[in-house]
């Protein structure tokens, strides 16, 4: 029999009750005793909800009350050192991840290349021990409701200390864990639980192969040990590194991503390295919200059956990654919303399937979604032919050194220019404003009168401040990927399509769904506004193909390079439109860049290439007076250096505060030559940067970078600052910048 098997079930809640209750506990208006008691009811509502949907397998474990990669630091006492003192409770938990008055949090990293963030462990000379058998407890919990579907589910130890930080020696990191996961698995064992599923995700990515020989250990240990266990060695996001070593461990079953890693998998699948497996196979995609195309599915499962011990049918990974359901999405166009499936529907999208493979038979239901899917894909709204690229130039006239001085030159720039990155504080006053529009409370021409007067109020306050290029302030904006969602043909955005970001912040990607189009002026009237306000030169501020679509749910019918491209021609109209009413500078933001690189090295030239092409695409046809102007948040800038120089951005903010002078580095190794700001002070933090922090903070890049290339800014936008502390560290920030001049014979 083909089971249905899930690895991972959203927490938010149909109506992120999950992140409200956390929320209230939080500010003290619910009582620990509540939350606990409320989040079991939550717990035992995802449950129910899968075994209603014909679940087979039913993950358990995968609830958390912030993220699970916390949960088993804090279950393996793995807690940071300066947080030693505090007692263990629900308290110390939720301090290492928000920190507390005492202690700073612990640092939050990206899992693999998701939007979802983690809490990395710290390890820092300790040893693990276990504080109590949580996965059983949830086990037993959930065995109550579910009977023998539940499926544990639980980090491997591999992939763990391969996520933490502060170890110095990885294998015997690994060998103090095994006696805990073997104490476990063996309590789960003795509970009931046959299949267990241990995650494994770092033996995906090319680190994975470092590992290699610790796996064949850990896993011929816990056989031995555990022999009754029916361990799952399940990734995700990628194919297995080594198919052959990997599949020939002495577990039951292997979780494989068929829609990441299908072409490796299905290779490996047909050499026939896993013909004594189990294999639990990720046929539908778990972290886009497309419908899956059934009938290749099925084709594929076929294909797989043929070569392996069983077949059993999951989403590619945890549907931790896509909101909960479509059911309330009434405002979309209907093509749109039946090729549409969230968490609930891939579940019963692979309930359907798996009745097919079983009777041979197509039910009406199956009829039903592969003709919606086919529907989708021959709509009108997807059938645009791009450009003739080689028809656009995708090279600036001047080279940046021809370009530049003119550039400063029109603009009447000092030596190093101060600036910001964009957004200024939105105030409670700039949200109530936007909710009561939005409510239709108020006017379109109330709001924009208000977006008016508040843009009017920034621009005095920067003058008053002697900055020297001006920004609008983006009080019309609640994100910066949502707000051109909603004025590009091709984007939806839904009503509840949440998903987590880390703990209890959740994101709503709008979706990709057709051609994207540019039908109307994006952001000219605020900045030709503001600009009519000023002589100084105001900055337009606009988001990058990059970034729109890392922070989307994106169309899956077409490749990658193309949405790139038809992203950067609408985004160049735009452009065109600013330089036309006047704008001398234009900003392009890619702050998720970096973010969108593909986990294996051999893919990653290929997406920066395209990266690349598809920014100079939407940036190269400005005038050589033009100023085109890039951002991006903390990254590891290091080993794509060469790639931001190819952007050929005439000049680049980075934030650098959370780098501790690595990014420098790699500016100075890579001895950068276009117009760079490297962010003088965190904007993370309230606290107001001193006069002489951001001198030497000004000073520090001036031995590696020449006087003329070097711009003074923050490190990234200041929307979620307060007024009163923006004004103030802007301030210093420009006092700061004068003396530096000074110092130079430069004022
Ligand atoms: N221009 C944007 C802002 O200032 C950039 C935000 C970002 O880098 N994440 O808000
Ligand atoms: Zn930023």
């Amino acid at each position: 029999m083909v089971k249905v098997s899930n690895l991972g079930y959203p927490r938010l809640g149909e109506n992120r009750e999950w992140k409200k209750l956390i929320e209230s506990y939080w500010s003290g208006k619910l009582s620990q005793a509540d939350l606990l008691a409320e989040m079991k009811s939550l717990r035992r509502t995802f449950l129910k909800k899968q075994a209603d949907a014909g679940l087979d397998l039913i993950p358990v474990g995968d609830f958390s009350l912030y993220d699970h990669i916390l949960d088993l630091s804090y279950q393996f006492n793995i807690i940071p050192r300066r947080f030693a003192k505090e007692a263990h409770d629900l308290g110390l938990y939720f301090a290492i991840a928000r920190g507390n008055k005492d202690n700073v949090a612990s640092a939050m990293k990206k899992w693999f290349n998701t939007n979802y963030h983690y809490i990395l462990p710290e390890w820092s000379k300790q040893k693990p021990s276990l504080k109590s058998n949580r996965l059983l407890e949830l086990y037993l919990e959930a065995k109550e409701l579910v009977g023998d579907k539940a499926k544990p589910v639980i980090t491997g130890p591999i992939t763990f200390v391969a996520l933490s930080s502060g170890i110095e020696d990885y294998t015997a990191a690994i060998k103090s864990l095994l006696p805990l996961y073997r104490q476990i698995f063996q309590e789960l064992v003795e509970a009931g639980a046959s299949y267990i599923q241990v995650d494994e995700p770092i033996f995906v990515t090319d680190e994975g192969h470092s590992y290699l020989e610790a796996a064949k250990h850990v896993y011929a240990y816990f056989a031995k040990q555990v022999p009754e266990a029916k361990l799952i060695f399940q990734t995700y996001f990628e194919a297995l590194v080594d198919p052959e070593i990997l599949g020939n461990l002495p577990v039951a079953g292997l979780g494989l991503d068929f829609v990441h890693g299908l072409e490796e998998n299905l290779a490996a699948v047909k050499a026939g390295y896993f013909s004594d497996k189990e294999i639990f196979a990720g046929v539908i995609d778990g972290r886009n919200v497309w419908g899956a195309d059934l009938e290749a599915s099925r084709d594929l499962v076929l294909e797989i059956s043929d070569k392996v011990k069983a077949v059993h049918i999951q989403p590619s990974c945890s549907l931790l990654h896509v909101p909960v359901t479509k059911k309330g999405e009434t405002g979309l166009n209907p093509l749109l919303k039946n090729g549409l499936a969230f968490a609930d529907e891939k579940l019963e999208e692979l309930r359907l399937l798996a009745d097919q493979l079983e009777t041979g038979f197509s039910s009406p239901k199956f009829t039903q979604k592969v003709a919606d899917f086919k529907a989708l894909q021959a709509a009108d709204f997807r059938n645009l032919a791009l450009e003739d690229l080689g028809k656009i130039p995708q090279k600036r006239h001047l080279d940046f050194k021809d370009r530049y001085p003119l550039q400063q030159e029109k603009l009447g720039l000092p030596v190093l220019p101060t600036t910001t990155i964009g957004s200024f504080p939105q105030s409670s006053e700039v949200r109530r404003i936007r909710r009561a529009w939005k409510g239709q409370e108020i006017s379109n021409q109330a709001y924009e009168d208000f977006i008016k007067s508040e843009i009017a109020r920034w621009i005095k306050i920067q003058e008053d401040l002697d900055l020297d290029v001006l920004v609008h302030g983006e009080f019309e904006r609640v994100d910066m990927v949502e707000f051109f969602g909603q004025k590009l043909a091709g984007f939806a955005t839904t009503k509840g399509g949440w998903v987590q970001s880390y703990g209890s912040r959740a994101v709503k990607p709008p979706i990709i769904y057709g051609d994207i189009q540019h039908i109307q002026p994006l952001t000219l009237k605020e900045t030709v506004y503001a600009q009519s306000l000023t002589k100084r030169p105001v900055k337009g501020m606009l988001t990058g193909p990059i970034t729109i679509t890392n922070w989307s749910f994106e169309r899956n019918d077409i490749s990658r390079p193309d949405l790139f491209n038809q992203i950067a021609l609408a985004i160049r109209k735009e452009i065109e439109l600013l330089e036309d009413a006047g704008i001398p500078i234009i900003q392009v933001d890619e702050a998720a860049l970096r973010e969108g690189l593909p986990l294996r090295k051999d893919k990653q030239q290929a997406y920066l290439d395209d990266s690349v092409r598809a920014f100079r695409l939407a940036t190269s046809s400005v005038k050589d007076t033009t100023q085109i102007h890039t951002h991006m948040c903390y990254s590891n800038f290091s080993e794509i250096i060469e790639s931001i120089r190819a952007l050929d951005a005439d000049v680049i903010s980075i934030e650098t505060s959370r780098s501790h002078g690595e990014i420098i580095e790699a500016f100075e190794t890579a001895t950068y030559p276009l117009g760079i700001g490297l962010g003088v002070y965190d904007i993370h933090s309230p606290r107001v940067p001193s006069l002489d922090e951001l001198i030497s903070n000004i000073e520090r890049p001036l031995h590696q970078l020449s006087l003329d290339q070097f711009w003074v800014n923050p490190d990234c936008g200041l929307k979620t600052r307060k007024e009163r502390e923006t004004v103030a560290a802007l301030k210093n920030l420009v006092a700061a910048t004068k003396i530096v001049r000074h110092k130079f014979g430069k004022d």
